[in-house]
């Protein structure tokens, strides 16, 4: 018998699962996020045009989901800092030529002593470890991160001692959709490879599209992909339409975005970015999981994309925080919003 030859076209998947341009879109962010107006201008420009790439390294061996845990220190000396300690996990390792790396400013400050600096390739004392070999998304390099005694200039700590954390957060706020994009891009390619097989794959006398229980699974699959692209597309548009003002504010005065989002009163999108990526990822898993079933025993060889699809879904529901703590995180503000409500009325 021979099976359908697989339509696996490279190039196409990787524009489809977004992968590559996911991880490079958001770690570029991270350093446009919050620098000082001479830190943006040397790193912005190359960033956004692609011709470097960054990295956000916050993980590490004690510290994942706490990244309260950081153990990496930055010490000030003179005009320098020194960092010492280990990142893990990190996206784009080693061929990124910017990294994002949160360090303790102040051991002693616990959370309110991490700091974000950024790191340039070749400084000395920074090094590269272990490349991890992975489940999915293997075309993106994942390492570690070593630094010993390593040597930056003052001028590369963005924004100010102890608001590495406060850094992070408002990173993933605007990250967070770019995983559920990811993750769309994911369920709806895997979705589409599985239709065309299943129009034409034959049993019984039959295309298995035919069947009743193909059909609901292909129906549900639609639906769920939908239904991720209305949260997704509906919370970026309210997202552009409430910060771009403050962004544009921002780069005509040369001030620090969070302050001018301070002044303006422009709301944090923690739980509305959360809940992208938590209902996104978890859909691409769902969908791809079908769409290995609905294919049967081919779906589940390497020579056929789908299976690709399902490894590459399941860090959606990992990095950038896992989807436990993205629940954690909108309940919390779900509760935080009501005590806020109540104490306004009185
Ligand atoms: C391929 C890949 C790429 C990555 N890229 C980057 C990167 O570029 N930069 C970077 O800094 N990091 C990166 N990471 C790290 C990633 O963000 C972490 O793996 C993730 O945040 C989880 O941390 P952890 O692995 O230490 O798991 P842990 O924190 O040990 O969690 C283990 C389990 O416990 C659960 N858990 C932990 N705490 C709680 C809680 N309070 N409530 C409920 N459940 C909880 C988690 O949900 C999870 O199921 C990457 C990871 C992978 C796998």
């Amino acid at each position: 018998m021979r099976w359908p030859a697989p339509t696996w076209p490279g190039p196409i998947c990787l524009r489809r699962t977004g992968a590559l341009t996911a991880a490079s879109w958001r770690r570029s962010w991270c350093s446009s996020s919050s620098p000082a107006p001479a830190a943006a201008s040397r790193w912005l420009p190359d960033l956004a045009s692609s011709k470097k790439l960054g990295a956000f390294s916050i993980t590490e061996p004690a510290a994942g989901s706490d990244a309260t845990a950081t153990k990496t220190t930055a010490i000030r000396d003179g005009d320098h800092y020194v960092l010492n300690g280990t990142k893990i996990f990190v996206s784009n390792g080693e061929v990124a030529d910017t990294y994002v790396v949160f360090a303790s400013t102040n051991p002693a400050r616990g959370a309110r002593g991490i700091s974000a600096f950024v790191v340039e390739k070749g400084a000395p004392g920074f090094g590269f470890g272990k490349k991890e070999r992975k489940m999915g998304i293997r075309a993106n390099p994942t390492r570690e991160l070593v630094f010993q005694n390593c040597r930056i200039p003052k001028e590369n700590l963005l924004h100010k001692e102890g608001f590495g954390l406060f850094t992070a957060q408002t990173t993933f706020d605007c990250s967070r959709p770019g995983v559920a994009a990811q993750a769309l891009g994911i369920a709806q390619g895997a979705l589409d490879e599985t239709i065309a097989y299943v129009r034409r794959r034959r049993q019984f006398g039959l295309p298995i599209s035919g069947f009743q229980a193909i059909q609901h699974m292909i129906a549900d699959c639609a639906t769920q992909i939908e239904a991720s692209r209305a949260l997704l597309y509906a919370t970026a548009k309210a997202m552009d339409r409430a910060l771009k003002p403050a962004y544009d504010k921002a780069i005509a005065d040369r001030e620090i975005i969070y302050d001018v989002m301070n002044r303006l009163g422009v709301k944090r999108w923690t739980k509305e970015s959360a809940m992208c990526k938590l209902y996104c990822s978890d859909v691409a898993m769902k969908v791809t999981t079908d769409c290995v079933q609905m294919c049967g025993g081919i779906g589940y060889m390497a020579d056929f994309p789908v299976e690709k699809y399902m490894r590459d879904a399941k860090i959606t529901q990992i990095y950038e925080g896992t989807n436990q703590i993205q629940r954690n995180e909108i309940a919390m503000m779900l509760v935080k919003e009501l005590a806020s409500a109540e104490k306004a009325e009185g």
